[in-house]
């Protein structure tokens, strides 16, 4: 086992990869996508483009091949390595021997855990939190074979209570954005939070080059990207940058190709080693404390309310804000889920997710629901389908979809036409939970 010379400044590139969950919850089978031919779906689409391509990049000389799993740090959603297994086993053997060639030459692996589904823990009960990050890191320890010491909340939302949730699973370090730490905008120097015996590093990136990676053009151009990097290491002993895995090769065309120069520029420069997350964290034993702003998220600048409230955040802002839909989405399900749980009596989900009613009930919360602009769209129907999946068979389920139904009403369509949720659930997804036969499957 070989370390990188410890008087070396660190970089670590985080890239967060994550598929929402575009399965239908009766089938378990991703149904065509139209806007994402050629291919099938997104998903496919998205790995040709993206993860593929990750796994065996070009640098921009054309002639080297490299892995960038084995340089940057990462986390795979459970979601999407689930799909991989089935779709792309090859990349993600590639990433899981990513993490493997990182142990090899830093003594630390690439790969940091994440949650089952993409919620977004702050606003989960304290048993759907335990449970979301219980099923990640057995998910991590199954593909991984080694227990995972980082984590990457969904949105990089955390709340006191979320940083002591993780403690008590045994992790030590989360990533975050640098405003989530008490007077830390501008500081890209890990932290120590600190409640009782509970302690947690909070890693947090470059703000400025983290979005100029996922805003501009720096990707695609790797003396620039190294460049970049490189002074932050050296203005900081330690630097990293975090960004959506998505963004190098799908958002950003050829952006692998910049990613890789980089990477070959910066570990031949001598002058700073490209490292994962928790080598980054292991420069020294001890951060300096300081408190996490709770509850935060890297994609709303009000705490977590982009995921419960009409606050502002949004992707189209060439349309007024009219999100006003985000609340009773939430109190909908919310009402669902404890409903559900009500009828169920004590339950053990320690079982890993399958396609079932019990699954549905978690996944119903997934964030990506409520992060877009449109009640009536894509992502937030997806939500309504993981309900009445959830609902479908129960001998409760009248009593259980009258009450949803009810709360739904308060939510509105963005195109008036529409109505509000409660029509669009009669109209699209009503009879999913009455259908026997889509049960059965
Ligand atoms: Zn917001």
């Amino acid at each position: 086992m070989s370390t990188p010379d410890p008087s070396l400044p660190r970089i670590a590139i985080h890239a967060h990869c994550y598929q929402p969950p575009r399965e239908d919850p009766f089938t378990g089978r991703v149904p065509a996508e139209p806007t994402a031919l050629p291919f099938h779906d997104w998903n496919a689409r998205i790995t040709a483009e993206c993860y593929a391509p990750l796994v065996h990049a070009r640098d921009l000389t054309g002639h080297v091949y490299v892995n960038l799993f084995e340089w940057m740090s990462f986390d795979l959603a459970p979601t999407l390595a689930t799909w991989l297994e089935r779709h792309a086993p090859h990349v993600l053997q590639a990433m899981i021997a990513g993490d493997a060639a990182a142990i090899a030459r830093t003594g630390h692996g690439n790969a940091i855990a994440t949650t089952w589904h993409h919620v977004i823990l702050p606003l989960a009960s304290p048993r759907e939190r335990a449970q979301e990050i219980a099923w990640g890191l057995a998910d991590f320890r199954a593909r991984f074979g080694r227990d995972p010491l980082g984590f990457w909340c969904p949105e990089t939302a955390m709340d006191d209570d979320t940083a002591a949730a993780l403690c008590d699973a045994g992790l030590r370090f989360a990533l975050v954005a640098p405003n989530q730490i008490a007077g830390g905008a501008w500081s890209t120097q890990p932290v120590t939070w600190r409640q009782g015996d509970r302690s947690l590093v909070l890693v947090p990136y470059d703000g400025q080059t983290s979005g100029a990676i996922g805003f501009t053009n720096l990707v695609q151009d790797g003396a620039a990207l190294a460049a970049a990097l490189l002074r932050g290491a050296t203005t900081h002993g330690v630097t990293s940058v975090a960004t959506d895995g998505e963004t190098f090769g799908h958002h950003k065309r050829h952006g692998e190709m910049g990613l890789a120069a980089a990477v070959g520029i910066l570990h031949r420069s001598r002058q700073a080693a490209v490292v994962g997350t928790e080598a980054l964290v292991a420069v020294h034993d001890e951060w300096p404390e300081a408190q996490l702003v709770s509850p935060s998220a890297w994609s709303c600048a009000h705490g977590v309310q982009r995921w419960r409230a009409n606050c502002g955040c949004r992707a189209d802002h060439t349309r007024p804000a009219r999100q006003q839909w985000r609340g009773p989405l939430r109190e909908a399900l919310r009402w669902l889920a404890d409903a559900i749980d009500e009828g169920d009596g004590e339950r053990d989900d320690a079982a890993m997710p399958a396609w079932d009613a019990r699954t549905a009930r978690y996944a119903m919360f997934t964030s990506c629901g409520w992060f877009f602009d449109e009640f009536e769209g894509h992502e937030t129907r997806i939500l309504l389908r993981f309900a009445a999946r959830a609902m479908a068979g129960r001998a409760d389920a009248a009593q259980l979809e009258a009450g949803f139904v009810e709360r739904l009403a308060h939510a509105e369509c963005n195109d008036r036409a529409l109505g509000t949720g409660a029509d669009l659930w009669r109209r699209d997804f009503a009879s999913l939970v009455r259908s026997e036969a889509l049960v059965a499957r």
